[in-house]
């Protein structure tokens, strides 16, 4: 199963034509799509979507940028969105470093808070790093019992090892096709059965769409990019990819879906 198990369809770039969007991922094949909710407003929308499409499931979780915002009240609207069977994971969350929107104490408070709630959820947390890559690896330390998912990975190979040491998983987005892309030792060293593939859409359309608005569709080029790199075909790194998905995201075939 081809899946994107990250875009951002709840954003304002998708709002015209977003039912065309999704008819050109399930004509390319792609199986399931998981919509990140990085605030409470794309949360909610994404579970609205999911309702609605039972080949999309939902994330719920407030993005790093936004940490300034995280309080009580944060903490009641996501435990409660939680409880939903089509909310798969918390984020994204993590801490940027690199634009540091938000004081970095703010963002080490909500990233806290929100991996506790994955805890509490028995559910995995999508995690966004940038320039922070020992910070997040001393947190996700402290939070053994959540799986993470290193997503659109573009750190160093610290955080990756940090990271596998912990049995996590890591997406990689459309960047592996990119001429500046450095990091194909992070795809090799990721293993098989914890490789995901993103989108990352409505940013970060791979090459041959670069510089557009991305789409899950294109999901198939980094597919293709990845497979490449390893040296295996496309079906297995599809078959693979998609097993690490269903696993992480507990994506049950059957329940909720029409083909799986
Ligand atoms: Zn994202």
């Amino acid at each position: 199963m081809l899946i994107d198990t990250h875009c951002h369809l709840a954003d304002p770039a998708f709002g015209p034509d977003r039912p065309e969007v999704l008819e050109r991922a399930w004509a390319t094949g792609i199986a399931r799509v998981v919509v990140i909710g990085e605030s409470r407003s794309s949360a909610e929308a994404a579970l609205a979507m999911a309702a609605a499409e039972p080949r999309l499931v939902a994330t719920a979780g407030v993005h790093p940028h936004d940490a300034r915002e995280w309080n009580s009240e944060s903490e009641a609207w996501l435990r409660e969105l939680l409880h939903d069977p089509r909310v798969v994971a918390v984020g994204e969350t993590g801490l940027d470093f690199h634009y540091e929107h938000s004081p970095r104490s703010d963002q080490h408070r909500a990233f806290e808070a929100q991996l506790a709630l994955a805890a509490a959820a028995g559910k995995p947390a999508v995690i966004h790093a940038r320039e922070a890559d020992d910070e997040v690896a001393a947190v996700l330390a402290h939070h053994p019992e959540v799986t993470a998912i290193l997503h659109s990975f573009s750190s160093g190979m610290g955080l990756l090892r940090a990271g596998l040491v912990l049995r996590h998983y890591v997406s990689f987005s459309g960047m592996v096709t990119f001429k500046n892309w450095r990091l194909d030792d992070a795809v090799l060293e990721t293993p098989l059965d914890r490789l995901l593939l993103e989108t990352d859409s409505p940013y970060l359309a791979p090459v041959p769409h670069r510089g557009k608005r991305n789409e899950p569709a294109f999901v198939r080029d980094v597919a293709k990019r990845v497979a490449a790199v390893r040296g295996i075909s496309l079906d297995e790194l599809i078959t693979a990819t998609g097993d690490n998905a269903a696993r992480v995201f507990q994506l049950q075939s059957g329940v909720g879906s029409r083909e799986w």
